[in-house]
């Protein structure tokens, strides 16, 4: 898994994650990148930090210059702290947000579909290896799955989710 520093036109930067640098490349020229605050295709990648920090170190990929008369440093920071505190997030950057948290957390899991119930129990008994797991089940199961001691958290199902994790 790769996390790419993406910048759309609107100059709204974002992270990508794709499975390698090839794939970016191809979903990128398919116009399969969107923004995920404006929808715009035109997705150009950034400089990552700690990419600009290898090279300044030691002089390697001389390919990967950035552009004339940008300033790599500036702009493509998400906000920070303080900018959270006194602007108010829109939906659109609220769901971008979401969004990102979501697909944190798919890619660090291991997607169980209707086995999730039983392989939560399974793990909280000890029979099988624990680890991260998401998958359906219904809210009774659930409940019932907590009133045994098993940890669940819901997970925010957004059908853009899927479209670009595919
Ligand atoms: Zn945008």
């Amino acid at each position: 898994m790769k996390v790419f520093d993406l910048q759309c036109a609107q100059q709204h930067s974002f992270e990508g994650w794709f499975a390698s640098e090839d794939d970016y490349g191809c979903q990128q020229a398919k116009g399969l990148v969107t923004c995920p605050m404006c929808g715009d295709a035109t997705v150009r990648k950034m400089l990552s930090a700690p990419r600009l920090n290898l090279k300044s170190a030691r002089g390697s990929e001389p390919s990967e210059v950035p552009p004339q008369g940008m300033d790599s440093t500036a702009q493509s920071d998400g906000p920070t702290a303080a900018d959270v505190r006194t602007n108010a997030p829109s939906a659109n950057e609220l769901h971008a947000r979401l969004l990102h948290v979501v697909r944190e957390v798919m890619a660090k899991t291991e997607d169980v579909g209707e086995r999730f119930a039983d392989q939560a129990r399974a793990m909280h008994h000890g029979d099988i290896q624990q680890r991260s797991i998401r998958g359906q089940t219904t809210a009774d199961e659930a409940i019932a799955l907590v009133e045994e001691g098993i940890e669940v958290m819901p997970l925010p199902w957004l059908p853009a989710v899927k479209e670009t994790l595919q």
